[in-house]
């Protein structure tokens, strides 16, 4: 079912979501993304953020853990041109994609100016780190207090998890793919003790350059997984939950109608 709403009452505000085969996605900007994780920070508790894009919505058909966990989600933002076209179909389109990379980019500056203790935890040795490096080179005085690849065995996560405790963060970023991510912060949250938790898929490739972004026209055009695609041709499998995404919103607004 495709159908717009108002819920998630937030420091007093409330941010309206537009219901997409009964997920609610925030329709927030960038900024209004970036703002309210930081009043989740000064809030503290523990807040989970997504960053749902068209495949994550169809996995969510038929994983319910992973459903429970975005319908249960304090943010989740619209990070894709599927969600975009979808939203564009019930007259209340979306402000703009708020796309996991650029959020992990945005909270650094963030970070620098307010004194956020941020961890990164996921991708391949070294990765996690080199990201952490460029960030705090271009955003200085951004804290970065615990950096780990997200390839540890199951053994290794009650140690990981102390670690994580012990460096005490306000935002966890977590980029072990969709739904991996989630579930571990899920699963994790309690423990984790940070305000935010934030899964952020393939963004710690980019943000080291061992992943080029793609270029500006095309991320304008709403192409970009065209050439991440292109990069990795394994994105394919990816790319395949697309035309499915498309006949269920049509499926679904074809019930409703
Ligand atoms: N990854 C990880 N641990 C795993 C599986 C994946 O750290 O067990 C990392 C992988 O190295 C990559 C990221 O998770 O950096 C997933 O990136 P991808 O672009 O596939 O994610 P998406 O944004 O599509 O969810």
């Amino acid at each position: 079912m495709v159908s717009t709403s108002s819920v998630n009452q937030v420091d007093s505000s409330v941010i309206e979501t537009i219901s997409l085969l009964g997920i609610p996605v925030h329709r927030v900007t960038m900024e209004g993304a970036v703002n309210q994780i930081a009043s989740f920070v000064r809030e503290g508790g523990s807040h989970q953020v997504i960053t749902a894009d068209a495949s994550s919505l169809v996995i969510a058909q038929t994983d319910p853990e992973f459903r429970e966990i975005i319908k249960r989600a304090d943010l989740v933002t619209a990070d894709g041109a599927g969600l975009l076209w979808a939203a564009r179909r019930t007259g209340r389109a979306f402000p703009e994609r708020v796309s996991g990379v650029d959020l992990v980019d945005r909270l650094c500056g963030q970070a620098a100016e307010k004194g956020f203790r941020l961890c990164f935890i996921g991708a391949s040795p070294g990765v996690a780190e080199t990201a952490a490096r460029r960030m705090g080179a271009r955003y200085p005085g951004c804290h970065i207090v615990f950096t780990r690849d997200g390839y540890f065995k199951p053994e290794e996560e009650p140690q990981i998890v102390r670690q994580i405790q012990a460096a005490q963060p306000d935002v966890v970023f977590a980029a072990l793919g969709m739904p991996k991510q989630e579930k571990w912060l899920a699963r994790r949250r309690q423990e984790l003790g940070a305000p935010v938790l934030v899964g952020v898929g393939g963004s710690f490739d980019v943000l080291s350059g061992n992943v080029r972004r793609a270029p500006l026209w095309l991320r304008k055009r709403n192409l970009e997984w065209f050439w991440r695609l292109i990069l990795n041709p394994r994105k394919i499998v990816k790319v395949k939950t697309l035309p499915r995404f498309v006949w269920l919103v049509l499926r679904s607004q074809r019930a409703g109608s």
